[in-house]
């Protein structure tokens, strides 16, 4: 089950919509950003019940 999820980038602020699968529970992971390209640093938690629960972003080297 995918559940789309928005996240503000750290580093300019834009919005980047995120693919999560939420069968695959606690993540972290690296995307990067889709407007200035630059490496946002990810931990989300997600169950199959609730969906994204709680989602951190950050700098990757942050
Ligand atoms: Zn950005």
């Amino acid at each position: 089950m995918i559940e789309d999820i928005d996240i503000d980038c750290p580093y300019c602020g834009e919005v980047n919509t995120l693919n999560v699968d939420v069968l695959a529970g606690n993540q972290q992971y690296t995307e990067d950003c889709k407007v200035c390209c630059q490496p946002i640093a990810i931990r989300l938690s997600a169950d199959i019940e609730n969906g994204v629960t709680h989602c951190v972003v950050e700098p990757e080297n942050g």
